[in-house]
């Protein structure tokens, strides 16, 4: 007989998008006339660089000739953009990161959602709350959680990020064996600094446990003070993997680019206490159930890094940024209480006593502007909601008089 995985009857069907879809239809069907401005989405809307669009075409054109045509290439990325990335991502910023210790994939959402296969089914999880849903559903999928009781699942250890810690979670008391970080944080926006991230490492360390390192929104920091790779922090190399992506850097969230970190000091532990390399574990994991990105995607990655392309690239992400400072001022002004907009493309509103779903529905019946409720990433969520600056200038400008007025 065939049966079913029983983890995945413990997932908790994701309602958020669909309830929200609902709700913004009915609204639409109420309001015709009206047009509605989605800032809920964390889905870039400009196009990719110049740079890229010129080195995937040469690409696409490199395969319609049999001389320079490519078949299957390296599971783990072609060298030249191995070698970018390793040059230009880490070590001209002091992070002793080689390129044989990058694996490029078709996305971080992949990266973060696999990665958890590489440990036993036993180990302690650390998941922050609120929480991009990918590392919790997963370790669901595995087996890691007990029931969900009340909001949260049993057996996982979370890490709130709230208003009173500035939404940067206290290390945990009990010892955990892999950790989930992500920053600039998805959905809050929060940073973090190199002293406390060097907290964090050293609780690692210390524990012996893993910290996997989402960076995914890297490239909206620009407070240079701020690390922007787990790298940049002594000794984290032997207990951080790193998750990086193209797709809100340089617009590939359709194109699919992304890489994860492995450097090779970092070990993790057999049942007898014994050492075990994880780059050798995620190599074998990575060149059996993945074939390579396509050859022009990656010829377009890799013109991220010359010289227009990284001109480019700033330019589109400061455009992101703009809008980020629109709506996190416009939101200030009003009175409320609100997280990142800086160095991140979220802004993190505190509904002021509303909860999610109340602010959520106030934004769209008064302003018909559509946000995320923050309920939809955790329990820390419940009375936030995520504004996204992942739209045009004019659709954002447009949406804060309209918020103004609503709320005037
Ligand atoms: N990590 C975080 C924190 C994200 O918010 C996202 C996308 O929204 C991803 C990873 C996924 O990135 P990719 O498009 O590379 O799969």
């Amino acid at each position: 007989m065939i049966r079913v995985n029983e983890n995945y009857k413990k997932l908790k069907s994701s309602y958020l998008f669909a309830d929200i879809a609902k709700r913004v239809e009915q609204y639409q069907q109420e309001n015709p006339d009206k047009n509605i401005i989605r800032l809920g989405i964390g889905d870039v809307t400009k196009a990719l660089p110049d740079a890229c669009i010129k080195a995937f075409h040469a690409g696409v054109d490199e395969m319609a000739n049999d001389k320079s045509f490519r078949g299957y290439g390296p599971e783990q990325g072609y060298a030249f953009l191995r070698e970018k990335i390793a040059r230009y991502d880490f070590q001209a910023r002091g992070a002793d990161i080689s390129a044989d210790e990058i694996f490029v994939s078709d996305g971080a959402k992949c990266d973060t959602g696999n990665f958890q296969e590489l440990f036993a089914s036993d180990i302690k999880v650390a998941i922050p709350d609120p929480v991009y849903p990918v590392y919790l559903d997963t370790n669901i999928m595995a087996g890691r959680t007990g029931d969900f009781a009340d909001g949260r699942y049993q057996g996982l250890v979370y890490l709130d990020s709230t208003k009173e810690n500035n939404f940067l979670p206290d290390l945990p008391d009990a010892s955990c064996d892999l950790i989930y970080l992500c920053f600039p944080n998805n959905p809050t926006g929060a940073t973090i600094t190199k002293a406390v991230l060097e907290k964090w490492v050293t609780y690692a360390r210390e524990n012996q446990a893993l910290i996997l390192f989402d960076a995914a929104y890297e490239a909206f920091i620009r407070d240079d003070s701020l690390p922007r790779s787990i790298y940049e922090i002594k000794g984290a190399d032997e207990v951080a993997v790193e998750f990086r992506s193209f797709s809100k850097t340089a617009g590939f969230t359709g194109t699919r680019c992304a890489y994860t970190v492995v450097p090779r000091a970092c070990m993790i532990f057999d049942e007898t206490g014994e050492k075990t390399g994880l780059h050798a574990l995620w190599n074998r994991r990575h060149s059996t159930k993945f074939n390579g990105v396509s050859y022009p995607v990656q010829r377009a990655a890799e013109a991220v890094y010359s010289e227009e392309g990284a001109v480019q690239t700033k330019a589109l992400v400061s455009y992101y940024l703009k809008n980020a400072d629109l709506i996190r001022h416009t939101m200030d002004d009003l009175g409320f209480d609100c997280v990142g907009g800086e160095n991140s493309p979220y802004i993190w509103v505190d509904g002021n006593g509303r909860d999610s779903w109340a602010f959520f529905d106030m934004l769209l019946s008064k302003a018909g502007v559509v946000c995320t409720p923050g309920a939809g990433f955790g329990l820390c969520g419940g009375d936030y909601i995520r504004i996204s600056a992942f739209n045009s200038r004019e659709n954002i400008e447009a949406a804060m008089i309209r918020i103004k007025e609503a709320l005037k």
